[in-house]
């Protein structure tokens, strides 16, 4: 579903991902693992264009990575994205946050919120429901919990109906009930929805109950991939264990 070939990508003078080539299959729900500074989250950033690579390909569904701001607005809409610190606008309600998430199928931006169709609101509500948060969609955002403030993110990213969601450390800022309960919903939506998930994490352990496929990255280079359920849990902490990041 998502191939990326001999991927190179600087900032200034650092070379943060080093011909990158790696192929994430569909519905298989891919981890990026690696230390701090890895490159893991620039990785992510350039499956949707967030982050222009300098040279390589990135393929998504046997198309290359549009380049042009308004085709790549539309490629857009197919890859929905969740960020560890959620990125909500915090003092409008838990439904406009949502709602956000279809302005791509919104015609013009320029008076927000009023140009939501009903088909808009009922998608929205729908996945509010599926995240648990139907009965607190007129509260503002910021007044929930940071767990609940990430399923907020998960039903503004699914309103977009994304065939990917890609996912920068979803739960590094949650306690580990909560880590799990997002990585658990995250999950099951995998499942209902046919989504492909592709999630960056620090965490050995999360990695291998989560992904079926694990993608170690360590300077900016991949440095080895398994299939969880045909690896050996004790090789991964081992690789994991001997990334040297110290100048990261
Ligand atoms: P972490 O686990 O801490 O989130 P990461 O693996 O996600 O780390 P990246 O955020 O991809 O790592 O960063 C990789 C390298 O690229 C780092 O050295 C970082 O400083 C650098 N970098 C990332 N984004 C930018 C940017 N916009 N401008 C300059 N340097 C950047
Ligand atoms: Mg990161």
């Amino acid at each position: 579903m998502i191939r990326m070939h001999s991927v190179n990508k600087s900032f200034g003078r650092e070379l943060v991902l080093k011909s990158v080539s790696c192929h994430i299959e569909r519905y298989t729900p891919t981890v990026l693992l690696g230390p701090s500074g890895a490159g893991k989250s620039t990785l992510l950033r350039c499956i949707n264009g967030l982050v222009d690579i300098d040279s390589g390909q990135i393929i998504v569904d046997n198309i290359p990575l549009p380049r042009h701001p308004k085709k790549l607005r539309k490629f857009r809409k197919s890859i929905g994205m969740i960020f560890q610190q959620f990125n909500l606008i915090k003092n409008i309600s838990v439904l406009e946050n949502v709602l956000c998430g279809r302005l791509a199928y919104t015609p013009v931006l320029s008076s927000l919120l009023t140009k939501f169709t009903n088909p808009d609101y009922e998608i929205a509500c729908y996945y509010l429901a599926k995240v648990g948060l139907y009965d607190k969609r007129y509260q503002k955002a910021g007044q929930l919990s940071g767990g609940q403030q990430q399923r907020i993110a998960i039903a503004r990213a699914l309103v977009q109906q994304p065939k990917i969601l890609l996912a920068d450390e979803p739960v590094a800022s949650l306690d580990p009930k909560t880590a799990t309960a997002i990585l658990d919903l995250l999950t099951k939506i995998h499942e209902e929805e046919k989504i492909t998930l592709v999630l960056t994490l620090h965490a050995v352990d999360l990695a291998i109950k989560y992904a079926r496929k694990i993608i170690g990255i360590n300077r900016g280079q991949i440095i080895a991939q398994y299939d969880t359920d045909k690896v050996n849990a004790a090789e991964i902490y081992s690789v994991y264990d001997n990334c040297d990041n110290s100048d990261s």
